[in-house]
């Protein structure tokens, strides 16, 4: 199989970069990127954390096709490297659509061979910038340097720059989705069909999430949830039928439950809905490596449950790996078998957005319940010294269905901007009792994981078993 080699950095530092690095046109400019990596195989992705400026005063010769960065700036930028174990993208202009000129290759040889010589290892890549183009490369130890095939730029939508010429696959069968088509184009029913999707928890959220998708043509999707099918969840699972709760016994009316897994029922489903799609059903927790490992290279995820650990782990990879995730959950307060209050809400997380910690929706006690064993959670919670996690929740299957098709409609944005500037969403609140639908948002808190974690990638652990 053939490397792949990929950036991935936020609209926000994207635009930014471009700024620094034209400003001084028709000279040129430079920054520093400092940057995580992820390697999936044959693949490898350099993923932007943040824009170190260099200043003008570290430029020893700046001309028109000419750049030179004082080793002094360099040194810093090595220092800086190796204290945050951070990778770093050269970035630099060209006035015109020129390529890599024989003193790019050798300068930033020289820099990628300095800072190895301190930091083995680290990636080292590099972005040039023109007014109308941008091309990238990865440096390898030993090895030269290797093309980027495409930059992602992840803000209200998910941009991604083809570098080889090649564009989005066009090869969808038009006749059933040409409604979708007179909606979104060719090209956004291309980029549907190519989307890597994950859900996480297939309950009253996840099911309608997964039956939308393939509906809509998505065709490669990750199923993850560790749970049997129960016959009350048919209330609310998509796909489910009597048939999936009950096995009759030959010659008696005695009913027992058959306890499939939630993935196997859902995967069987959306099969007959789609017989060409690809699924990968996960029958564990998320909060498992294994598991977790499998979102890694995907578009976009849903969070569709109400576990707080496996949300806390989904949420730190939207920042640590810039993988955009729509979060979404149902609220209903009842007592006495009467609804006192309702409210659903999505999230959508990625970069420069709060996160559920921000929300302050993951709570520290809730997830220290959930990763206590059974019989431990079950003796503290009777000297009352956790959270009941175990008792039921409410659930109605008309709430979960409009939470979860406001979720496909911010999937629909993130892939095919649709809505435009006003797709810059954060989060969707949805007042059931007063039957109203708004946006929201939040701070982003100072010391928050979400920033701790940004854009590291593989460069650092994930709290998962
Ligand atoms: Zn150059
Ligand atoms: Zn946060």
């Amino acid at each position: 199989m053939k490397n792949k080699y990929t950036i991935r950095i936020t609209e926000q530092d994207f635009n930014r970069c471009r700024t620094t690095v034209l400003s001084d046109l028709p000279k040129e400019g430079a920054a520093f990127l400092l940057a995580g990596r992820k390697v999936i195989g044959a693949s490898e992705e350099l993923i932007v954390r943040r824009i170190v400026d260099v200043p003008k005063s570290k430029y020893r010769i700046q001309e028109n096709y000419h750049l030179d960065i004082s080793p002094k700036a360099i040194n810093g930028l090595i220092s800086l490297c190796e204290r945050n174990n951070l990778g770093v993208i050269l970035c630099h202009s060209h006035p015109t659509d020129s390529s890599y000129s024989p003193s790019d290759d050798h300068g930033e040889k020289r820099i990628a061979e300095s800072i190895w010589k301190n930091i083995p290892n680290v990636p080292v890549g590099s972005l040039l910038i023109s007014p109308t183009k941008v091309r990238a490369r990865i440096w390898k130890p030993k090895d030269g340097y290797k093309p980027v095939s495409s930059v992602t730029i992840l803000g209200r939508h998910i941009r991604k720059i083809f570098l080889n010429g090649r564009d989005h696959k066009t090869n969808t069968p038009s006749d059933i989705y040409d409604r979708q088509i007179l909606a979104f184009g060719n090209k956004g029913q291309a980029i549907l069909s190519n989307a890597k999707i994950a859900i996480v928890g297939l309950g009253g959220t996840g099911s309608p999430v997964a039956e939308q998708l393939v509906r809509m043509g998505v065709k490669d999707i990750v199923l993850i949830d560790p749970d049997v099918f129960d016959p009350s969840n048919i209330t609310r699972v998509y796909g489910s039928t009597y048939e999936d709760g009950y096995k009759r016994f030959l010659h008696t009316y005695r009913l027992r439950k058959k306890k499939i897994p939630k993935v196997e029922l859902m995967s069987k489903h959306l099969k007959k809905i789609n017989p060409e799609i690809y699924i990968q059903p996960i029958r564990d927790s998320v909060v498992k490596t294994d598991a977790a490992k499998l979102l890694l290279d995907r578009d976009i995820i849903f969070c569709c449950t109400d576990e707080h650990w496996g949300r806390s782990i989904v949420n730190q990879i939207a920042y640590q790996y810039l993988i955009p995730v729509i979060d979404m959950g149902v609220r209903i307060d009842a007592k006495d078998k009467k609804i006192h209050g309702a409210f659903g809400a999505i999230h959508i997380l990625r970069p420069d957005k709060p996160c559920l910690w921000c929300y302050e929706f993951l709570n520290a006690d809730r997830i220290r319940a959930e990763s206590l064993p059974e019989h431990e959670r079950k003796s503290l919670l009777r000297e009352g010294y956790v959270q009941d996690i175990d008792s039921k929740a409410p659930s109605v299957i008309s709430l979960t269905t409009s939470i979860s098709g406001h979720a496909v409609t911010a999937f629909l944005q993130l892939m095919t901007d649709f809505m435009g500037p006003a797709g810059d969403l954060a989060r969707l609140n949805y007042f059931i009792m007063e039957g109203t639908v708004g946006r929201g948002s939040s701070g982003i808190k100072e010391s928050c994981v979400c920033k701790k974690v940004r854009g590291y990638g593989d460069l650092m652990g994930l709290p998962t078993l």
